[in-house]
């Protein structure tokens, strides 16, 4: 035996050295345990898992993209000599582009809302991917000199305008340049595009994931109000206007809140459930 070893525990030491390991150890599995179960319960799972897994989300996008081919050809056909050119806006976030690594990441980090911070930080890494269909036809669009507009509402900061360009270019998309990108930074009312390209286009259709993209009336923060809006115009949706599916986030979400990016609080939480039992069986 060293110098260095330590002298044997007195028996009332060595139990009280025991019981207080055992107890440590029991913390540990409860909070491990606690863990568990809050990761396995985020509320996100299953709109992220849908966005990732499900093929009748993809099957969407194609359907929402076959149709918008659709109607850019009866634009053609109806297009005359001397009309303005044909242009489609479209929106970008979840209606070109997918963010399935950020919504990925929020659910191993055991988020349950939307992260504005984590968002901005692993948006620049060009983690996105193609919304299928997108870029096929966009790339009919161009091929038949129908010119795509896109519209987006993002801030991060002064290099906003050149992420977004970067990410239309990492894709390939056609027109990914700065005559055909519209960035809006500090507001996500999209009219004052769509007002700029009708100087100089006919709009054969429009393309979002939220029906704030075709109408700054969506911006409403009342769910009856924003359905009987939706109602007001539904001879418009699959003909000026294509939605794409979108279970995560936009102002769907705003109108459950108040607010599109609502805090990670318990009282949301509540708010949240509430949203999801505006009709439900008495049992
Ligand atoms: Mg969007």
């Amino acid at each position: 035996m060293s110098d260095n070893q330590p002298a044997e525990l007195p028996e009332i030491d060595r139990r009280r050295l025991l019981a207080l390991m055992l107890a440590g150890s029991a913390a540990g599995v409860a909070s491990a345990a606690d863990e568990k179960d809050e990761s396995l319960t985020n509320s996100l799972l299953w709109a992220v898992a849908w966005k990732q897994s499900a093929a009748e989300y993809f099957a969407l996008c194609h359907q929402a993209y076959n149709l918008a081919r659709l109607r850019v050809d009866q634009a053609l056909a109806k297009h005359q000599p001397g009309d303005k050119p044909l242009a489609v806006i479209t929106d970008v976030d979840d209606t070109i582009l997918h963010a399935r690594s950020y919504w990925g990441y929020l659910i191993e980090q055991n988020r349950d809302f939307f992260d504005d911070a984590i968002w901005d930080e692993w948006l620049p890494h060009n983690q996105v991917t193609a919304a299928p269909g997108a870029k096929a036809f966009f790339e009919y669009c161009r091929s038949r000199d129908v010119e795509v507009f896109y519209v987006t509402n993002r801030d991060q900061g002064e290099r906003t305008f050149e992420f977004a360009l970067a990410q239309l270019r990492h894709l390939e998309f056609p027109f990914a340049d700065d005559g055909h990108l519209y960035v809006f930074r500090d507001t996500s009312n999209k009219t004052p595009a769509k007002e700029e390209v009708e100087k100089s286009f006919d709009i054969a259709v429009m393309l979002g994931d939220n029906l704030n993209d075709y109408r700054r009336d969506y911006y409403v923060k009342d769910v009856d109000e924003r359905m009987s809006l939706m109602e007001r115009d539904h001879e418009h949706w699959g003909r000026d206007f294509i939605l794409l599916p979108n279970p995560t986030d936009g102002h769907w979400v705003r109108a459950i809140f108040g607010d599109s990016e609502p805090a990670p609080t318990d009282e949301n939480r509540q708010i949240l459930k509430d949203a999801a039992t505006r009709i439900a069986w008495g049992g």
